[in-house]
């Protein structure tokens, strides 16, 4: 059964409602699937742009069952989906994919720094500090100064973190975040860059091109691709280390992790079982786009590339959508706004890209 194709005219099941399900479910409408998306409230993004709504809260029971009743597979959009509704939901013979295995590792910036090592790969050096009471074990955490605590989880474009800069300041942040908490070395980064696997439940699997990004107060600000732009540490290992998650996983679906390269060296920083924001400019520049590939792979279709034909530069539009007049009024460009009602500080709005010649 889980070899088996979903045929277009199923219904996807997408949990959350944010753009990236918006633009999943697009990418799903044109190959003529059927979306069922489960937003908890009723101006999210992509509950303007399914075929069938529902709104609760992610514990309401005959939202699940309806939801369940809908969808032949479901998927995820959104990180903090609770990972007990997809235990039940895979109790229920649904297919969710990726799996709340995976989901599970990407909640836990514990458990994301050991999968890193699993596949080899480098994480950041840190600690791991469940409470205030780890830090009276006299433990020596100075090799980490300065450095970054993040909470274990829910954390996201830079929340949850608070620069460290001395063993006084560490003990007032574990305090006030009251949860547990990794402390990062606050790394020098020459550079960040992501890359994105895409796995079938046939064991096809696809590794897109590196996309470089560059990240302002914790968020996502603007990335690109040019031909040639990688440094050798990530031109030689990143491939590598997408396959290994892959396979480790049995991955169905897509995978994008995050990485840095300070002063040479290749870490691993994060992962995303989901579509994510660095590989937007892939609905124009690349031969197939994210989300199309995450709708392939769930789907268990032929996978398609995401490489990319043309240079791009994707920049964010946080807090506002700015003078879309003025955004339209450039050459190659492609203007996506998420029809977010209020506008926030550091929230996304939506997202320009450019086919560019790089610099
Ligand atoms: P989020 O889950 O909010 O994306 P990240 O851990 O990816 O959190 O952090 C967001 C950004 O903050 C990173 O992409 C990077 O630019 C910066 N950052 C995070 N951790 C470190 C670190 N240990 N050293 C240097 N910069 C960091
Ligand atoms: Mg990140």
């Amino acid at each position: 059964m889980s070899q088996d194709i979903i045929k277009p005219g199923s219904t996807i099941g997408i949990l959350g409602g944010g753009q990236l399900g918006k633009m999943s479910a697009a990418a799903a409408h044109a190959l003529g699937y059927k979306t069922v998306v489960w937003g908890q409230s009723e101006d999210e993004p992509a509950l303007q742009a399914c075929t069938y709504r529902i709104v609760a809260p992610f514990t309401d029971a005959s939202a699940l069952a309806e939801f369940c009743n809908k969808a032949q597979v479901a998927t995820t959009e959104w990180e903090n989906i609770p990972v007990p509704l997809l235990q039940e939901m895979e109790g229920r013979g649904l297919l969710v994919r990726p799996s709340s295995k995976v989901l599970a590792i990407a909640q836990s910036r514990r458990a994301e720094k050991g999968f890193a090592r699993s596949i080899g790969a480098e994480p950041v050096p840190h600690l791991y500090i469940p409470g205030p009471e780890a830090l009276q074990d006299a433990e020596d955490y100075s090799d980490l100064f300065p450095g970054i605590l993040k909470t274990d989880r829910l954390g996201y474009d830079g929340r949850g973190q608070m620069a460290i800069s001395d063993q006084s300041s560490l003990i007032e942040a574990v305090e006030r975040f009251a949860v547990p908490c990794v402390l990062e070395k606050r790394m020098l980064l020459d550079s960040e860059y992501s890359a994105l696997v895409a796995r079938s439940a046939c064991g096809e699997m696809s590794v897109s091109d590196c996309v470089r990004n560059v990240h302002k107060d914790g968020i996502l600000s603007q990335t690109s691709w040019c031909q040639g732009m990688l440094p050798e540490v990530a031109r030689r290992d990143v491939a590598g280390f997408l396959h290994q998650a892959a396979e480790s996983v049995a991955l169905e679906g897509i995978l994008v992790i995050e990485f840095f390269v300070s002063e040479g060296r290749l870490y691993f920083n994060e992962l995303a079982p989901r579509p994510h924001n660095s590989f937007h400019g892939s609905i124009e520049a690349a031969r197939t786009s994210q989300f199309e590939q995450h709708v392939r792979a769930i789907c268990n279709l032929p996978l398609g590339s995401v490489t990319f034909r043309d240079p791009f530069v994707m920049r964010n539009l946080i807090g506002n959508t700015g003078d879309l007049q003025a955004h339209l009024a450039q050459a190659h460009v492609s203007v996506h706004l998420y029809g977010k009602g209020e506008s926030r500080p550091g929230r996304k709005m939506g997202h320009v890209t450019t086919i560019v010649p790089c610099d």
